[in-house]
């Protein structure tokens, strides 16, 4: 129970940084950690991630019925479940919705382009799941195919998730995302991106792959995605990882 305990308090913790950093407002977002193979612990609906106690969170099963708690589990539950399905390396989730990665979100852009060495060591390439209604299975259908792959998803017209071996590392990579969405907007209105070369990618993803280990199988940014993805100064959205249009 002292694991449990140290669990809730971490996720009041990065509750209380997402909302300070501004990267959600009112109630939006939420956060998981995966307490063993049939349990998580989970924010609950319709609560400020600035101002949560301990007492506040949700355990669930696998399946999202409520086992401990009083509130409501978070609507997006389902999106959690199926990371923690497809993903057994990971143990903690962050969804929010900073404002200049959900920017590029809406506008139909992923964050694939190599435009910061440390970016493309830590998360590779940052695709754009295609839009689907919240708590749906539109929204999970989408996301499908890119979480084994990835450890931060763009949601079209919504948000950001990002998940990791532990809650702090996931809540880490939903910074860098949003840190670099601000960097490729800047590059975007300097007007003279000079993305890394494929031969500089290669050899980060070289030393990505070294710092993940035996971690699950990483798609690396294809030397095509490397010249159509992301925010072009042809301002054309191009299609997308996750898109089945
Ligand atoms: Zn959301």
């Amino acid at each position: 129970m002292a694991r449990d305990r140290q669990y809730r308090l971490a996720i009041v913790q990065f509750g209380r940084m997402l909302h300070e950093n501004g990267f959600v407002a009112a109630t939006d977002g939420n956060l998981s950690v995966r307490l063993d193979d049939k349990h998580v612990l989970v924010t609950p609906t319709c609560i400020s991630k600035g101002r949560m106690r301990a007492s506040d969170m949700v355990i669930v099963d696998m399946d999202g019925k409520r086992l401990t708690g009083k509130r409501r589990v978070s609507t997006e539950i389902a999106m959690h479940l199926l990371i923690y399905r497809l993903r057994p390396d990971v143990h903690g989730i962050v969804h929010a919705h900073p404002p200049t990665a959900t920017g590029f979100a809406a506008s139909g852009y992923d964050l694939n382009r190599p435009l910061v060495c440390e970016v493309v060591v830590g998360l590779g390439s940052i695709p754009l799941a295609r839009y689907g209604t919240p708590g749906t299975p539109e929204l999970t259908d989408a996301l499908e195919p890119l979480i084994p792959h990835h450890d931060a998803i763009l949601m079209a017209n919504h948000g950001v998730v990002t998940f990791g071996s532990s809650l702090e590392s996931a809540y880490m990579k939903m910074e860098t995302v949003e840190h670099f969405a601000k960097i490729a907007l800047v590059t975007h209105l300097l007007g003279n991106e000079q993305p890394l070369g494929e031969k500089e990618v290669e050899k980060l993803h070289q030393v990505r792959h070294r710092y993940n280990g035996g971690a699950a199988p990483r798609k690396p940014v294809a030397a095509d995605d490397l010249q159509t993805d992301g925010l072009q100064s042809d301002n054309e959205p191009k299609e997308t990882a996750g898109s089945r249009r």
